[in-house]
């Protein structure tokens, strides 16, 4: 339990330095990596002040986690690194540009851990495109130990808790009213939630829904990110009436709490060899499934998380509150997807 406090502490000065950097920029600096995805200052922040803080806790664990300080180390970089010690000045002491590079190079993005028994992975901003849009957007962090996803955490600056409604919101709150949620589930003991402001947590249920007709399905904003024709075809096969479009492992927090009952990534026509990144998932999944909720690829195969930075074995995911999980692949069979 101590080591789930310190981290939950880590998230918040997290949510709070992402809160800092989305209200101080119109756009926070903003470069496109190798793949031509978005990486900001938020996200290098994040990183270094989780990876900092992670090897203060527990230094004999390796970090798996998204981004690389490649891009600091160019011309045009070194002028971001003084924005990124300034935000994170505020978490970190002494905290120098060298120090920085350092902190994010401990995580490594590539397969160099690949049969590690143990490790962290991280998303610093899981959602960058909804960062950038001011939607939502996750910090996501996982425990994998010989494979498994051991203990999860979402911090989630946008997308408020409201303990007495039992609902998320996205409208701002007022100064002093609950701001945020932070998840945290961990392998027999549940999934947890309080808003980002308080300790109040409460435990979350996946819904009960198990006719289509009561149900609603979970994808991405981001057309390249699944396939949305596809989606709506299956919604039509399944028989489910309303889709909600979101961006990040947010999404798992919404399954979590019973607030929609399916999720769907289905393999995007642009990329169609694409394969999860373990960082996108890790966290989310065991968020969903101490809830009581079921996770698999578009196969129905479990996730395997023991294969590097990827999940090599599986392809795509379908999430549910476990009592539509059949009926779902079925129809993906169907379809085709
Ligand atoms: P979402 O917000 O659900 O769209 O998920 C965001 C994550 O999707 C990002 O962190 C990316 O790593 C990941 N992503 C990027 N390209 C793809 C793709 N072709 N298929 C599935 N996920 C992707
Ligand atoms: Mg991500």
């Amino acid at each position: 339990m101590k080591q789930i406090e310190s981290i939950l502490s880590i998230l918040r000065d997290a949510a709070d330095l992402t809160t800092r950097i989305q209200n101080d920029f119109i756009t926070p600096a903003t470069w496109e990596k190798k793949d031509k995805s978005p990486v900001t200052v938020g996200d290098l922040a994040v990183q270094t002040l989780v990876a900092a803080r992670l090897e203060e806790l527990c230094p004999e664990v390796p970090l798996i986690a998204e981004e690389s300080a490649d891009l600091l180390v160019s011309e045009d970089g070194k002028r971001f690194l003084d924005i990124i010690v300034k935000y994170v000045g505020k978490y970190l002491e002494k905290i120098t540009a060298e120090k920085v590079v350092n902190w994010i190079s401990r995580g490594k993005n590539d397969d160099s851990l690949k049969g590690a028994p143990k490790f962290w992975t991280l998303d610093p901003i899981d959602g960058t495109k909804g960062f950038l849009r001011k939607e939502q957007y996750a910090t996501a962090l996982a425990l994998v130990e010989n494979g498994e996803v051991t203990t999860g955490f979402l911090g989630l600056p946008n997308l408020t808790w409201l303990k007495e409604k039992h609902d998320f919101t996205p409208e701002k709150q007022s100064a002093g009213a609950p701001w945020g949620a932070l998840l945290y589930a961990k392998r027999g003991e549940g999934t947890w939630i309080s808003d980002l402001g308080s300790s109040d947590f409460v435990k979350l249920h996946v819904s009960e829904h198990s006719d289509p007709n009561d149900a609603s399905v979970l994808r991405s904003v981001e057309a390249g990110h699944t396939n949305l024709s596809q989606i709506d075809i299956l919604c039509r096969e399944i028989g489910v009436p309303g889709v909600v479009a979101m961006d990040s492992q947010a999404k798992y927090a919404v399954l979590a709490a019973g607030r929609s009952d399916l999720l769907f990534r289905l393999i995007s026509p642009k990329m169609p060899d694409y394969r999860e990144k373990i960082w996108d998932q890790a966290a989310g999944s065991i968020v969903v499934e101490e809830a009581g909720g079921r996770i698999t690829d578009l196969d129905g195969r479990p996730l395997d998380f023991s294969q590097g930075a990827m999940l090599l074995k599986n392809r795509g995911i379908c999430a549910s509150n476990g009592l539509l999980h059949d009926l779902a692949l079925k129809a993906i069979e169907k379809i085709g997807a």
